[in-house]
């Protein structure tokens, strides 16, 4: 791809890459919950303790008090601070499971799929959940990807999206 192309494909990708984030919320919880309707009732009484606790920054307490995640600078860790902060016990470390959230890779808006070598979601994924066919054309392996996102916020082109 020449420069010109690539500077081209770049700036599109990121422009249609953030129309689509702006347009879209992803209640995606903590993972520790049992009973998801316990957020819209035991929250309201909270003053947001599993945010809080959070050294990582990724949980977020929207308008109507309850915690979703937010990987837009990092991921989660799975450290449990959030469920051990969780006095009213709706995050509760006995029901650990993985966050409920398909990761994802946009082709159209990858650099690697367009034939530029980019390793930058690769890196941080500490599963090795990131396949690649000869250096390119990177996928997300749903066995192994444990839905941390901290891959999100590592791509240049805003190409890793996340869904419920
Ligand atoms: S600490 Fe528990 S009760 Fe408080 S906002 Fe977070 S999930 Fe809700
Ligand atoms: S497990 Fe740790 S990193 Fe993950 S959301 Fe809870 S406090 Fe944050
Ligand atoms: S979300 Fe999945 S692919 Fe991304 S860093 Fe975490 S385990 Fe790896």
């Amino acid at each position: 791809m020449q420069r010109r192309e690539l500077f081209s494909f770049l700036s599109s990708s990121v422009k249609n890459s953030l129309a689509d984030k702006e347009t879209k919320v992803t209640l995606i919880r903590p993972p520790y919950f049992d009973d998801i309707a316990a957020f819209d009732i035991e929250c309201q009484n909270c003053e947001g303790l599993c945010a809080t606790s959070c050294q990582e920054q990724i949980i977020i307490i929207q308008e109507d008090k309850t915690p979703i995640l937010d990987f837009s600078k990092s991921g989660c860790t799975y450290c449990d601070d959030c469920a051990v902060a969780c006095t009213p016990n709706v995050l509760n470390i006995e029901n650990k499971k993985l966050i409920d959230a398909t990761i994802s890779i946009n082709q159209s808006s990858c650099m690697s799929w367009e034939g530029v070598m980019c390793f930058s979601c690769k890196d941080p994924c500490l599963e090795d959940a990131i396949d690649f066919k000869a250096m390119f054309m990177p996928t997300i392996n749903q066995d192994k990807c444990t839905s941390c996102g901290f891959c999100i916020s590592r791509c240049p082109t805003y190409a890793i999206g996340v869904s419920e």
